[in-house]
């Protein structure tokens, strides 16, 4: 017997329609997985054609120190720990311009660290990378990085985004958006900002020109239906300012953390949970299958369930999925990836943070 709601939800989406709550909890709990998967990638190809997007990155993640307590992280020390570390200024530097710099991309992101997570600290960096490799991109820090440095500086997110902007940062990055729900966010990073600063900080960035990115944590204390309103949240938002570039699923990683009992995503759920944010989130243009998070093989079927990125080559420094249990090889080299893609049925397309497409590598 045909689903007549599903084809219902499939009608709206080719009239590109938005779904609501209700469609996107059915869309997680009772609809037919692979039919999910066929509808999202069909919303992909209409809006993306073969593309499969990389990019070139360095990641680096600068401070581990941080006293927000997140429950899921397992990246952050108290500074008093043997774990934790924070480079200084010279040493950010240095690994940024090290040699060979001809990538495009510069991804910072690190703890709420007193000593190194402020204005202060961050403006003349970023100008002396502007200066030593302008041809790089910036995406530096997330949202709660962002309410951190203004709270403490006691000036509004615009004066503070406005500061970054003119110094040369391009764009946020996603994180910190977890669960865009209160009772979730209680329960695993109350020290941290709201969702409704998070989604503030994006607002206002938006405001000021700046693209930035969205991501959603998932696969620990949320339910389906939380995790829809967190995609519903960043839709209403992206209707009103048109700013979000790309929305990032990260499953959550399990070891070294306090919510550890939760365990790993399954890939049906990994691959749901894409194909559902494709088609929720019809207003953002990009959805990634972050390989690493998920490998490669993961960020393969992902590309056929709604994803049309999947990050890129990056050096092998980013520490959060790491100290979380991740056992992906970061160091894959970028003819793997293309491989990778290609196999998966899609052209590998290089592009720069705000997806401009690039001459191959
Ligand atoms: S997730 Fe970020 S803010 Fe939370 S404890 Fe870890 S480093 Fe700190």
């Amino acid at each position: 017997m045909p689903d007549t709601r599903f084809a219902a939800i499939a009608e709206k989406v080719r009239a590109h329609e938005p779904l609501s709550r209700a469609d996107g909890v059915y869309l997680f709990k009772q609809a037919p997985f692979h039919e999910v998967g066929k509808l999202a990638n069909e919303l992909r190809t209409e809006k993306n054609g073969r593309r499969a997007y990389y990019v070139f990155k360095r990641y680096l993640n600068t401070t581990n120190v941080c006293y927000a307590e997140c429950k899921f992280c397992s990246f952050a020390a108290f500074e008093k720990d043997p774990r934790s570390y924070r480079w200084t200024a010279e040493q950010i530097i240095d690994k940024a311009c090290a040699e060979p710099n001809d990538y495009d991309e510069l991804h910072i992101v690190g703890g709420h660290d007193p000593k190194q997570t402020s204005l202060e600290f961050w403006l003349p960096v970023i100008a002396a990378l502007h200066e030593r490799i302008p041809h790089v991109q910036l995406a530096l820090f997330t949202a709660a990085e962002i309410d951190y440095m203004c709270k403490r500086a006691r000036c509004s997110y615009e004066e503070g985004l406005t500061q970054f902007r003119d110094a040369g940062v391009t764009s946020l990055n996603g994180g910190g958006a977890e669960i865009l729900v209160k009772r979730v966010r209680d329960l695993v990073c109350p020290r941290k900002a709201s969702a409704q600063e998070w989604l503030e900080v994006h607002r206002v960035a938006h405001s000021i020109g700046m693209k930035t990115n969205c991501t959603m944590l998932y696969g620990h204390v949320e339910t389906l239906d939380e995790r829809v309103e967190h995609l519903a949240l960043l839709r209403e938002l992206q209707a009103q300012t048109g700013g979000f570039k790309c929305f990032v699923p990260l499953a959550f990683h399990p070891e070294e953390n306090e919510l550890h009992e939760y365990g790993w995503t399954g890939g049906v759920d990994d691959l749901r949970t894409i194909a559902v944010s494709r088609l929720m989130l019809d207003n953002i243009d990009h959805i990634k299958a972050y390989w690493i998070s998920y490998g490669i093989k993961m960020a393969q079927l992902g590309l056929n369930f709604g994803a049309d990125d999947i990050d890129g080559p990056v050096d092998n420094q980013q520490r959060i999925y790491r100290d979380a249990g991740s056992k992906t090889d970061q160091s894959t080299p970028l003819s793997d990836l293309k491989r990778a893609i290609e196999e998966a049925g899609f052209e590998p397309t290089r592009r720069n943070l705000l997806y401009r497409v690039l001459e191959p590598a």
